[in-house]
């Protein structure tokens, strides 16, 4: 459309600008995504401008929509088992928005929910989002164990919340929920269920299947997998759920720039390789730190021991994620001594990379919600969260004895 304008007889500083640019695209189809870096899109004529507007499809604006963004939606779609995707800067602008949108299922335009009721152990900060951004504004918002069906019943009759929060493999103690016996008591109450899918990543379970209302994932994580990026997305099991939550997007403006977008996706493509590798070095290095007369406690799903162990061993597949969580024996000095001493395990306040990390909650993720609460969700001060990355197993078991034994 632009060759007419392209025709040089312009002056220096106008070729600048505009020389080269706006050549049609390929015929052939890129193998991967590139990263558009356009923020907007040209219409041969104003009239088709006008249609494309009209039909609220095509691309017009980039907080619209911009194609390396809507490729990774397309994709968490499809993984999810969702009927559409929308991503997010990150993933506490995916949790906000899910929790908006859950609350206005019809599409109505109401701000906020009037009560939600919320899985007792959250990440840090989605205790934090919902009672600076929800409760500070009226709402009510009540905590559960989501682990006791019985329990989650007589809070939904007694709250009747229009939404319901939990995480799927709870951060830090890995505790595991029964994501079809949560959908159908939600359902008799009219609730939606919004899961959390982080740490449990689509390889281990897909809880729109279960019958949950919407996904989210912090894309930083595993979906990114490399520790380089910072992303979120929300997927929805119906349309009006997706296009509110789509609606509600361009509205807010938490969208993900290409650059990041390209990362997701790129990241995706390895997941499943990835965190089969983490799921079965994780379940090696539950066993070896159970074994040690250094550690208090392990909470991994896959030990026989752990409360809920049969659910994780039908509702997984045989995999138990690539978390482990631990009590160390002894105070905070052997907790110092035993974080400063590993040599492969990074102390990043992060998960789900490649590398293997290691976070104390109470210092990091769990640190704003003070000791008192803490206590009252079973995280103590000594709690260790390792995060299990794709190095030889063999390595990353050296170095936790190494470090073990200088506590
Ligand atoms: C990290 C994390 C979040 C927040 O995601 P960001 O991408 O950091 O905004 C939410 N939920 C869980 C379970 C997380 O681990």
């Amino acid at each position: 459309m632009n060759e007419q304008r392209d025709r040089p007889q312009w002056r220096l500083e106008t070729s600048l600008v505009h020389a080269g640019e706006r050549a049609a695209a390929p015929q052939a189809v890129p193998t991967t995504t590139p990263i558009y870096t356009t923020s907007t899109y040209l219409y041969p004529t104003l009239a088709e401008l006008d249609a494309a507007f009209a039909s609220g499809s095509g691309y017009l604006y980039v907080r619209y929509g911009n194609p390396t963004v809507a490729a990774l939606e397309n994709a968490i779609a499809a993984i999810e088992g969702a009927r559409g995707a929308v991503a997010y800067a990150s993933g506490m602008a995916a949790l906000h928005a899910a929790l908006l949108a859950a609350a206005t299922p019809r599409g109505e335009t109401a701000p906020q929910p009037r009560a939600i009721l919320a899985a007792r152990d959250l990440y840090g900060a989605t205790t934090v989002l919902l009672e600076e951004m929800f409760v500070a504004r009226g709402a009510v918002v009540a905590y559960a164990d989501m682990c006791d069906l019985d329990a989650v019943e007589a809070a939904l009759a007694d709250l009747r919340p229009e939404v319901v929060l939990v995480e799927q493999l709870s951060n830090p103690l890995l505790r595991v929920v029964d994501v079809a016996g949560l959908a159908a008591r939600c359902r008799a109450v009219g609730a939606r269920l919004v899961v959390d899918n982080t740490i449990a990543t689509p390889v281990l379970q897909r809880p729109l299947s279960l019958g949950a209302d919407i996904v989210v994932h912090s894309a930083t994580k595993y979906l990114s997998g490399h520790g380089d990026t910072l992303g979120g997305v929300a997927a929805a099991r119906t349309a009006l759920l997706h296009d509110t939550l789509a609606r509600q997007a361009r509205l807010l403006g938490a969208s993900p720039g290409p650059f990041e977008a390209q990362q997701a996706l790129r990241g995706l493509k390895t997941l499943a390789l990835r965190f089969e590798r983490q799921c079965a070095s994780a379940a090696r290095i539950a066993t070896f730190l159970a074994a040690h007369p250094a550690v208090v406690r392990v909470y991994y799903p896959g030990l026989a021991e752990h409360p809920q162990h049969a659910l994780a061993a039908t509702a997984f597949g045989g995999r138990f994620g690539g978390l482990v969580s631990f009590e160390l024996a002894g105070d905070t000095v052997a907790l110092h001594r035993f974080v400063d001493g590993l040599r492969l395990f990074l102390p990043a306040t992060t998960l789900g990379d490649i590398y293997s990390l290691v976070s104390v909650p109470a210092l990091a993720s769990h640190r704003e919600l003070g000791a008192e609460r803490r206590a009252e969700r079973g995280i103590s001060e000594t709690l260790v969260r390792l995060s299990i990355g794709i190095e030889a197993v063999e390595d990353l078991i050296a170095d936790l004895e190494a470090a073990l034994d200088l506590r």
